[in-house]
């Protein structure tokens, strides 16, 4: 099948449905979206979003709390302009219908709404985290999902899986990165119900298709974050950066058998919550005098030297100091998941471990979330703005995202309404011919298997040269027999992300090996 539309939009979470909801009022918008729509990092988020909201903060504040966890490269004038933004994109998600936590019983002018409650959270330096109890990412996917589905100009398809973005190289010409006017006319889609292969252009496509923590064998992030746009970006030949800065979140919660891993939140530790060893002593003033505060990549990197110098699994984040009544009050999610797992944390310490969480690189976009390929836009954790430099400041990823949807929008907008862009009807639809289906699933499953025990064994927290070509040759061989799989394979949604996550592991080890510092989150013993 064929469908034309004015905006294509691939992924459903905050970047995607943020960008939808303002470029449907200039045209149509079809949304693709690989699972349930809700299904993304979005609604998992459980910490919250950073704004400065009031007085008693400033941009400056957040501003440098941003720059020095970007460890000297984050690029400032983005850092400046998403920071100064945030506070207009809140009020737009409140208007969306998004709730966030207000302060019980607080002063504001007559009429007007109490004050937002603001949480803290490692590496801020004030007040500054709107949250929905412990629940903020649901909140957020809920309401801008609602807002979408009301609006009649947004179509939302679900299972429906983009495979690539098609470009020249689908009309016949030769595409190399070198080539400097790539062109992107749409995505090639797999109807994930029927397993046809369907064609969608679109005069402006924006790809949101979240993250891909699954390149490891821990993380924190759902099984659809396979870093598909990133991927498809790669064989298209746009341009990507950034992505050696794996952001490993030091405490989820250790529990093997769980896919993904439950997260316990960075606000648990801003609320009083202290990382202890397996004897119960407090261990981070080793490391750092922020102690359990300091920056996540510093406290990621002390539990698993703490981890590896005492050979165990796990360490413990004890809360108890909380407070009973503010634990299950304030954290009520995590209280309740503990729980059903035998753990009653006002009572007993919470077992962590780190996990894979966030990737602070991707797709490379200016300041309209435009990428290096003409009218392919990208947005949320699939982009590389230059917001997180090093390392991700926590909460500004969920503002990265509403921020450059909303610059990405403005300029999607204007260059529909310019009229001098039109569908290119020419393009092939995708050719699948001579193909079989592979019914040997335990290839692809065995074979993802052994890329994640790669990447976290070799490319994980700390890394070394050594390491690294390690992972590097063992990728080779399965890079190999995956391609070759692929080329007499009908296409199926396993095999494609299982492509999509090597290319994303080969693109992580080739920039790590490339980058000769230890900065943010790329640590070598190496380079010392
Ligand atoms: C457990 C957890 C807690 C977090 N807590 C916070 C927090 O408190 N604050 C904060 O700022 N950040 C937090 N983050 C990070 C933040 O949630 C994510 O970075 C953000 O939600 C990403 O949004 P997104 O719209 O880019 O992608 P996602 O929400 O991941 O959505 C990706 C979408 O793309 C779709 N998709 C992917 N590939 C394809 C394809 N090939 N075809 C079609 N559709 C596709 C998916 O189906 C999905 O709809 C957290 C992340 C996790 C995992």
């Amino acid at each position: 099948m064929r469908y034309e539309v004015d905006f294509l939009v691939v992924g459903s979470g905050i970047a995607g449905l943020s960008f939808a909801l303002k470029v449907a009022e200039h045209g149509r918008v079809c949304i693709l979206t690989k699972g349930d729509a809700a299904e993304g990092s979005t609604r998992y988020a459980q910490g919250g979003i950073a704004a400065v909201m009031y007085d008693s903060d400033s941009f400056d504040k957040h501003i440098q709390d941003t720059l020095v966890a970007g460890d000297g490269i984050c690029d400032r004038e983005v850092v400046e302009m998403t920071i100064r933004e945030a506070p207009d994109r809140i009020r737009e998600l409140v208007q969306y219908g998004v709730e966030f936590d207000r302060v019980p019983n607080g002063k504001s002018p007559a009429g007007a709404p109490a004050k937002f409650d603001l949480h803290r959270e490692g590496g801020h330096s004030e007040f500054r985290i709107l949250h929905h109890k412990d629940n903020t990412g649901e909140e957020i996917e809920r309401g801008l999902l609602e807002a979408a589905r009301r609006h009649p100009n947004i179509e939302i398809k679900e299972r429906q899986f983009a495979i690539d973005i098609i470009t020249q190289h689908h009309l016949g010409q030769r595409v190399t990165k070198h080539t400097p006017d790539i062109e992107c006319y749409g995505v090639y889609a797999l109807d994930c119900d029927t397993n046809r292969i369907d064609t969608y252009l679109a005069k402006v496509t924006l790809l949101a298709t979240g993250g891909m923590g699954n390149v490891y064998s821990t993380t924190t992030t759902p099984v659809i974050s396979t870093g598909d746009g990133v991927a498809m970006v790669h064989r298209a030949r746009g341009v990507l950066s950034d992505l050696e800065f794996m952001q490993f979140h030091p405490t989820s919660l250790y529990n093997p058998a769980e896919k993904p891993a439950f997260l316990i939140t960075e606000a648990m530790r801003g609320a009083g919550a202290v990382l202890k060893d397996r004897d119960g002593k407090e261990f981070m003033q080793k490391y750092d005098k922020r102690l359990s505060l300091a920056p996540r990549d510093i406290v990621a990197r002390a539990i698993d030297n703490e981890m590896k110098l005492s050979g165990k699994d796990y360490l413990y984040l004890d809360a108890r100091g909380i407070g009973k009544k503010h634990l299950i009050e304030g954290f009520p999610t995590i209280y309740a998941k503990c729980l059903s797992i035998g753990i009653d944390i006002t009572r007993d310490m919470i077992p962590v471990r780190p996990a894979a969480h966030y990737q602070c690189g991707g797709i490379k976009v200016d300041r309209n979330g435009e990428s290096s390929i003409h009218h392919l836009y990208a947005a949320g954790e699939c982009s590389c703005t230059g917001l997180h430099g090093g390392n991700r400041l926590a909460s500004n990823s969920l503002l990265e995202a509403v921020v450059y949807a909303h610059n990405a929008a403005m300029s999607a907008i204007a260059k529909v309404e310019s009229g001098n862009w039109k569908v290119k009807n020419e393009v092939p639809d995708w050719n699948a011919e001579g193909m079989v289906l592979n019914e040997e699933m335990v290839l692809i499953t065995q074979t993802k298997k052994e890329l994640q025990e790669i990447m976290w064994n070799y490319v994980g927290i700390v890394r070394s040269d050594l390491r690294l070509q390690r992972a590097f040759d063992r990728l080779n061989l399965i890079f190999r027999e995956t391609e070759d799989l692929y080329n007499r394979s009908v296409l199926t949604e396993p095999l494609s992300e299982l492509r999509n996550l090597i290319a994303c592991a080969y693109l992580i080890i080739k920039m790590a090996r490339a980058r000769r510092q230890n900065v943010g989150l790329h640590y070598s013993l190496d380079l010392v």
